[in-house]
């Protein structure tokens, strides 16, 4: 078989090895059908069968209540930046928008097509093509409305590596969270949310799904004229088969989910995480400024590690020899530049040892 290398892609990105072989042998024919997954109706038994057992792994990965719907969508995260207001928003019209990165500036963005909104809070920095952030707000910087439709954030910013160490309070307000790149690599508290969505493609399965949570009573908000696709409700009284979903994706979530539930559950996982993300800190902070961390420590992302050289030649050195190396994908995002490490759930302790090393041999010979 091919030899496989080490993908920091941040998306779509790396998945658990075990997945891959398994889908690999269901893609001629599952088991007791003769049918391959990506053959079968979306109406058969035998996915119904495959879209509940997913629905149930979820729910038991995030311990999520009864009174919460899970749903399966398609146009990514970024058609959440529009089904988000368009369902939630109204009557009141107005929501607050917490700004941590590139991303949540694209959900706001659709959101002011729908209502009012307003900023809580934003961290950017800088002037002109130089903006970017580094950190994620305290919560006594957050000018919330008490009076707003929901209030919506980014739990983990793909882009410049910043992650909320735990979710901003928001009163009675509905709790709204673009969880793209950080979805499942702990347990988090699904109660204090009213809707959390997720392009799958980063930390849970291929692109081309997006899971949607959401508490039942605010799928009430959907109004009868919102266009039939675009509204949460009627995806949630069809479970979320209105029309075909992304089979093949919902599948491997689930595959996704089990490998999850084997190796022992989202604590489990966390541990891992952040064991992962530390000996890669730990590079970083005891390189004596040789490697310097994009983000303020205290809004460090397990998943996104963001760094940069003295240099941009010296950056495009360590990117070329680490890619021949069998190191991919560590080029920065365009518009933070330098390097991101993504290490993801399926992003295995081994490749980041062995970055680690590398990156200290690398020191060695350019310090
Ligand atoms: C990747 C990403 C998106 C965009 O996802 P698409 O599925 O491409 O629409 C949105 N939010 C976050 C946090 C992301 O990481």
């Amino acid at each position: 078989m091919e030899k496989r290398i080490y993908n920091f892609s941040a998306g779509p990105a790396v998945l658990p090895e075990e997945v891959l072989l398994e889908s690999q042998k269901d893609l001629f024919a599952l088991p007791g059908v003769g049918m391959s997954i990506l053959e079968i109706s979306h109406r058969s038994k035998t996915f119904d069968a495959i879209l509940q057992e997913t629905k149930s792994n979820i729910k038991k990965l995030l311990d999520i209540p009864d009174d919460y719907s899970i749903l399966f969508l398609q146009g990514g995260a970024s058609l959440q930046f529009s089904m988000v207001p368009l369902n939630l928003m109204p009557p009141k019209n107005k929501a607050d928008y917490i700004l941590t990165g590139s991303w949540s500036k694209k959900a706001q963005k659709e959101a002011k097509r729908v209502g009012t909104v307003n900023v809580a809070a934003t961290t950017e920095e800088g002037e002109g093509d130089k903006k970017y952030f580094k950190r994620i707000p305290k919560q006594s910087e957050l000018k919330l409305d008490p009076d707003a439709a929901y209030v919506h954030f980014t739990s983990n910013n793909t882009i410049y590596g910043t992650q909320w160490q735990t979710e901003p309070l928001a009163g009675n307000v509905p709790l709204v969270c673009d969880a793209s790149s950080d979805i499942l690599h702990k347990k988090i508290d699904v109660t204090k949310y009213g809707l959390i969505y997720a392009g799958a493609q980063k930390n849970m399965g291929p692109s081309g799904v997006t899971l949607v949570i959401i508490r039942k009573d605010l799928l009430e908000r959907s109004q009868d004229s919102l266009h039939t696709m675009l509204s949460y409700k009627i995806h949630a009284e069809n479970d979320s088969l209105y029309n075909t979903p992304n089979t093949f994706g919902i599948y491997i979530i689930n595959l996704v989910a089990k490998w999850l539930l084997n190796l022992g559950g989202l604590d489990k996982m966390y541990e891992i995480n952040k064991k992962k993300a530390q000996l890669l800190y730990d590079c970083i902070d005891g390189s004596g400024g040789f490697f310097k961390g994009h983000s303020e420590k205290d809004s460090r992302s397990l998943m996104n590690i963001t760094f940069n050289l003295a240099t941009e030649e010296l950056e495009k050195k360590l990117i070329d020899e680490a890619t021949k190396a069998g190191f991919n994908g560590l080029k920065g995002h365009r518009s933070v530049g330098g390097l991101r490490a993504s290490i993801y759930n399926a992003f295995p302790l081994k490749g980041v040892e062995d970055l680690v090393a590398f990156m200290k041999d690398f020191q060695k010979k350019n310090g």
